[in-house]
């Protein structure tokens, strides 16, 4: 998506420890246009997947998540971070690792927004190692529903997650890929 590329390049801070700063426009202040693009590409991507619902993860995807929602016509849910276990039959729940943050947390879901015919698209605003991709693809799976896609704004395809998501056959789809992170390096895959 060369909107997204151009904004990256212009905005983006390498941070040390592979972190790429996006707060101008994705994790704190948001870009509504480039945000409803992004929902345009990810429709046009998975839109004969047969998907039923978004999942994302609060907060950072709940931009792009809603304007493909949106866009898509179908609801959106968002898989909550909770720092405790809820001792409840009402919720699925899975221990997930932080990248930026280092912590734990119990990513969330309440089993009334799952059921077994959905076929869910998981969309995310980053791709590092997997874990919380891999979390959320958890809850959906425990649910007994199934994963039609995922969608990721920024693809760090030097991190281990692209390629562990690919190995176990799921259709990723990410807007930028970024090959190299350094000081006063972005590099894109393609
Ligand atoms: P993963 O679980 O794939 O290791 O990391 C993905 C999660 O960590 C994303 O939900 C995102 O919030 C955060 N994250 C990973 N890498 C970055 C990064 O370079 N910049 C920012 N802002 N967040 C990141």
């Amino acid at each position: 998506m060369e909107s997204l590329h151009k904004k990256i390049l212009e905005e983006g801070k390498a941070l040390s420890g592979n972190v790429l700063k996006v707060d101008s426009f994705l994790n704190h202040q948001v870009d509504p246009d480039l945000m409803f693009e992004m929902g345009t590409y990810f429709k046009k991507y998975f839109e004969n997947h047969g998907v039923t619902k978004i999942f994302t993860i609060e907060s950072s995807g709940i931009a792009p998540s809603v304007m493909t929602a949106m866009q898509m016509n179908i609801p959106m849910v968002i898989l909550k971070k909770q720092t405790s276990k809820i001792l409840s039959n009402d919720f699925y729940q899975t221990t997930v690792h932080s990248f930026t943050k280092g912590h734990d947390y119990e990513l969330t879901l309440a089993k009334k927004y799952i059921n077994e015919a959905d076929r869910i698209l998981i969309i995310d605003d980053f791709l590092a190692n997997g874990e919380a991709a891999l979390g959320a693809i958890r809850l959906v799976e425990d649910a007994g529903a199934e994963v039609a896609g995922i969608g990721i704004v920024i693809e760090k395809s030097f991190q281990p997650g692209y390629k562990i998501l690919k190995d176990k056959g799921y259709d990723l789809y990410s807007l930028a890929r970024i090959a190299k992170l350094g000081d006063n390096i972005i590099e894109f895959a393609d």
